[in-house]
Formats: C-alpha cells, sequence, structure tokens
C-alpha cells in the first residue's frame, strides 16, 4: 500500500489510482475507469494512459459513444432487456416466437444466448436473483410483470436460463412456483458435461448434476 493520496482520496487492493503528474483531470479519469467491472487501479492507469495517447482515434469517439448510449439507452418496457427503441428490437420481431419466453438474470445472460442464434422465441430479463444474503425479494426482480405477461400474450413455454448457482436455482423454484397455475410449460436449461469437456476435469457438482440429467441414447 502507498503513502501517496490522490486528491479523490480512495485508496484499495493494489494501492490508490494516483499517478504522480497531480493533475486533477487525469486522476479523475483514472478514479473514473477504475470503478469499472476488472478494472483495478493499475489497469485503470493503464487504460487512461492509452486514451490519452489516442485522443483522436479513441478517446474522443468512445466520449461520444458513451453521451449517445447515456442518452438513448432504455430498458424495454416489455422484457427488460437494453435497446434504443421501445419495445426492443426482439420484442417487436414479428419472426420471433412470442409463445416461448426465456427468463435470464441479466441483460448480459440474453446477449450469450443470442450469441449462440439458436433461440428464436423472446426474453424476460429478471434484473437479478432472489438472495436472502442482499435482501433481494421478489418485487425487487420483473416477476409480476413476467406472470402478467405470461397470462396475457398466452405464452406456451418458460424457458428459465438462470445460473447454477444457489441463487440461481432457488429463484427458479420461486418462478415455477408462481407459474404453477398459469398452465405455461416451465422448462429449465440442461446442466451438465460442456461441449469438449473432459469428465476428469470436471467439478463434483457438475458432474453430479450431468448424471441425474441423463437421458436414453437413440
Ligand atoms: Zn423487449
Amino acid at each position: 500500500m502507498t503513502l501517496r493520496r490522490g486528491s479523490l482520496g480512495a485508496g484499495g487492493p493494489g494501492g490508490a489510482a494516483t499517478t504522480p503528474s497531480g493533475s486533477t483531470e487525469i486522476e479523475t479519469l483514472i478514479q473514473l475507469l477504475s470503478r469499472l467491472p476488472g478494472l483495478g487501479p493499475r489497469s485503470a492507469r493503464r487504460a487512461a494512459l492509452h486514451l490519452i495517447k489516442r485522443r483522436d482515434s479513441l478517446m474522443l469517439p468512445l466520449t461520444e459513444a458513451l453521451t449517445t448510449a447515456a442518452a438513448r439507452i432504455k430498458p424495454c418496457s416489455v422484457c427488460n432487456t437494453l435497446d434504443t427503441v421501445d419495445p426492443c428490437v426482439i420484442c417487436s420481431d414479428a419472426g420471433r416466437d412470442a409463445g416461448v419466453l426465456c427468463v435470464v438474470e441479466q441483460v448480459g445472460d440474453l446477449w450469450a444466448i443470442e450469441r449462440t442464434g439458436a433461440f428464436k422465441g423472446r426474453y424476460h430479463v429478471l434484473g437479478g436473483t432472489l438472495s436472502a444474503l442482499d435482501g433481494i425479494g421478489p418485487d425487487d426482480l420483473s416477476i409480476a410483470p413476467l406472470v402478467a405477461r405470461v397470462r396475457k400474450d398466452a405464452v406456451r413455454e418458460v424457458i428459465l436460463a438462470l445460473n447454477a448457482t444457489v441463487d440461481g436455482q432457488t429463484t427458479a423454484h420461486y418462478l415455477a412456483e408462481r407459474l404453477a397455475d398459469t398452465g405455461v410449460a416451465v422448462t429449465r436449461l440442461a446442466h451438465g458435461v460442456p461441449v469438449g469437456g473432459e469428465l476428469d476435469y470436471l467439478d463434483d457438482g457438475t458432474l453430479s448434476a450431468a448424471l441425474s440429467a441423463r437421458r436414453q441414447v437413440g
């Protein structure tokens, strides 16, 4: 831990995100960058220098992209994903099956499923998972709108694509109960051996989940 303190006074693991230049502007930039996920003080200093060196080719276009994104990107009023139009392009795409809803925790999960190109239904973004530890209850997530949507849009199947964490699975159980009297079919992602995975490298939880979810061959 360094003894030097920046004008914003923030320290943390790996040392304060300060620069010897004494420039308030540069320090503010580094402080803000260091709040990004995955960027500690050291990476924030490198990113700041990288931006400053590439003022015209990177820093100014990034500034413009951030300003535009901050002004135009909003949550979709139907599915809760992020887009510049409302309803979002997925909700307003008539070519996608409105009868199948894939429920995800976060927008990043929706993007991951979209990247596969394997799903042609629509989505519902919960905004997180139930968590007793963090005090997140059903009213903090987009659960009532999901149930209302299932009833209103004659949804046939709800796919629970939640993370294989304790909170993710607790939330999946809760959603299955909440949806039980709507008559919709509730399914969940299979858990098991990843494509290209070798059994010897799998953790015990993955291997036992794969074993209990085994299917008949042929
Ligand atoms: Zn939408």
